[in-house]
């Protein structure tokens, strides 16, 4: 994991306080459950905003396992795509770490072979999954520097949507 995010690295992640349904950019990514078909919090969200035609294509995709991720188009929403990746409940032993590092890595392999150059997280699993957002920001952070850093050749900016200023200090502390 890396200690200090260099400079280039910094340049490509934003973090921003919102509703992560109101961006615009190629992506979004959705802290969905195992069922893909909707839920609460973030999930309830993105539903209502994209739209019943999200739940119909989410219904073709039998369910995702955790720390995968699944694309479907974005509908109703200005992104062209949603990517539904499923955090895990946190239970306080060490796969919780290393299931919520593959929500970050494997939604940003699948937005690359989607040719999608800007995308935005919401903080997967802090809210009614109960991971503590001090234990998990730092994945989440230094999950997607490390990422960029390995794929400097691809041009992705990132987005951290917090939808509370508390989640939008953590993320800014940790950026610092
Ligand atoms: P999980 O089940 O993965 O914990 P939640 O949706 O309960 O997912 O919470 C994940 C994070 O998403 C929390 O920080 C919560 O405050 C935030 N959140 C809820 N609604 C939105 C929204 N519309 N845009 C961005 N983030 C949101």
């Amino acid at each position: 994991m890396s200690a200090t995010i260099p400079p280039k690295i910094k340049n490509q992640i934003q973090v921003v306080q919102g509703d992560i349904t109101k961006l615009d950019c190629d992506c979004i990514v959705n802290a969905a459950n195992r069922s893909l078909l909707g839920g609460g919090g973030v999930d309830g969200a993105i539903h209502r905003a994209a739209g019943p035609e999200l739940l119909a294509e989410c219904r073709t995709l039998h369910g995702c396992r955790t720390g995968e991720a699944k694309i479907t188009r974005g509908y109703r929403l200005k992104v062209k795509y949603i990517i539904h990746t499923v955090g895990p409940i946190y239970s306080g032993t060490p796969e919780d770490a290393v299931q919520l590092a593959d929500c970050y890595r494997n939604s940003l392999e699948l937005a690359k072979t989607y040719d999608i150059h800007s995308i935005a997280f919401p903080a997967i699993s802090t809210g009614v999954y109960g991971y503590p957002l001090d234990a998990a920001t730092p994945i989440a952070v230094d999950t997607v520097a490390d990422w960029l850093q390995s794929h400097a050749d691809y041009d992705m900016k990132v987005i951290f949507c917090c939808f509370d200023a508390r989640t939008k200090q953590a993320y800014q502390t940790k950026m610092e």
